[in-house]
């Protein structure tokens, strides 16, 4: 059981009060709320610890080094890597896929060569692959969903052939709160030889992830979903796998020496960590990392799932009420549509309410497209929302709805 009072006192911001009224805040899935011990750690960091990392003699540059090295063995410990050589720091999920994507391609793709990704990814795990599709003449094959939001795993296995080279999906959608069977798709990748790429964006803040059970090849994330700073993220990749990919950028930190003739890369994680890392970043990510893990990510789940139920029941009982993604497996996110008011509409008069939600195509639109709409209202809980803040999202729909 957790003590959420408790727990919403580490949030100083969510005791804000907007247009005169309690903040209610229902956009974590664009991003989570910081703890106060992870706002203290940046400024702990800047004003004791401070100094450029690696290669540095003098005390402070070695104490920030072991601080951003902890920081990483913390990130490898939280979703059970086999070593802290396979992660990498990135500014976030969009990076490392950007990485992934111009490196793979690199080493690993050739005209005609095929990439899956599902039908309700992000666009930051669509446009990356077009982007080298564009340079090399690869392409994307989609897997399909029926009409629960659920993956048609029979049609994601047609789509393998001798082309596919990389499969690429989501493990919870953003849109639909659809968990997808990663494990389960992994395995069948892996019978045709296929690698994987899981974007752990919105799974890593909302249950436990063991990267090697999965059998991930890659797997990504964003720290500003997991209660850390803006601007880290993680790049986890199979040793054999980055040992095998290009660097991505050049410049300082990913060499080993450089001469004008000839430069030989660092050694891993290095070599994909270009320039000065935010090491101050890595640090907090880590405090945010260790406060999940102190409230548990089985607790968090659990309570997530309770929120989730006491929500789409209240939510369904609105007249004219459409929730688009109903998977048997899903995650804390409700996706909503109200009669013919235009989700925009919805979304600006709820926050005259102090309701936080998101509107538009979530940075989905081939998933809008095959739904046939614009875009949707999104509420997405954390462990540090309560039913009563659902009592609030339900009656201020309730006004909405009687205004038009
Ligand atoms: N993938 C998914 C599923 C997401 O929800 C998001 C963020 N909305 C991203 C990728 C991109 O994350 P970021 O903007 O932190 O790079």
């Amino acid at each position: 059981m957790l003590d959420i009072e408790n727990i919403r006192k580490d949030f100083p911001i969510l005791s804000h009060r907007v247009y005169d009224k309690p903040l209610v805040y229902f956009d974590n899935g664009a991003t989570t709320q910081k703890p106060r011990c992870v706002v203290e750690k940046i400024a702990y960091e800047y004003y004791n610890v401070n100094a450029n990392i690696h290669r540095g003699v003098h005390f402070l540059s070695q104490e920030a080094t072991e601080a951003h090295e902890e920081a990483r063995k913390t990130v490898q410990r939280f979703i059970h890597a086999r070593s802290s050589n396979e992660i990498v720091f990135t500014r976030g999920t969009t990076e490392s896929i950007n990485l992934v994507a111009s490196s793979f391609t690199d080493a690993c793709m050739a005209e005609g060569d095929e990439v899956i990704v599902s039908v309700m990814e992000h666009h930051s795990n669509i446009v990356p692959w077009q982007i080298q599709a564009a340079k090399k003449g690869i392409a994307l094959r989609v897997i399909p969903m029926n009409e629960k939001g659920e993956l048609l795993l029979d049609e994601y296995e047609k789509l393998f052939s001798e082309k596919t080279r990389l499969v690429s999906v989501t493990y919870v959608s953003n849109v639909l709160g659809t968990i997808n069977p990663v494990k389960e798709m992994i395995r069948m990748a892996h019978e045709h030889g296929v690698p994987v790429l899981v974007d752990g964006a919105q799974s890593t803040p909302h249950m436990k992830v063991d990267v090697q059970d999965l059998d991930a090849e890659f797997y990504v994330f964003s720290g500003h979903k997991v209660y850390g700073p803006t601007g880290i993220g993680v790049l986890y990749g199979k040793e054999e796998w980055l040992d095998r990919l290009p660097p991505y950028q050049g410049g300082g930190e990913m060499i080993a020496t450089v001469s004008f003739e000839k430069t030989v890369f660092n050694e891993l994680p290095f070599k994909f960590e270009a320039g000065t890392p935010d090491y101050v970043g890595s640090t907090a990510l880590a405090e945010a990392l260790r406060y999940v893990e102190r409230i548990g990510l089985d607790n968090i789940a659990d309570y997530e799932q309770g929120l989730l139920s006491y929500a789409t029941r209240k939510l369904q009982a609105i007249e004219g009420m459409r929730i688009f993604g109903n998977a048997a497996e899903k995650g804390a996110v409700i996706s909503f549509l109200v009669g013919n008011i235009h989700h925009y509409d919805m979304g600006m008069l709820l926050d005259r309410l102090g309701i936080a939600v998101r509107t538009g195509h979530h940075c989905a639109q081939p998933l809008m497209h095959a739904l046939g709409i614009e875009g949707t209202v999104r509420a997405s809980f954390s462990f540090y929302n309560t039913e009563e803040e659902i009592d609030i999202l339900v009656a201020g729909i309730e006004r909405v709805r009687k205004m038009f």
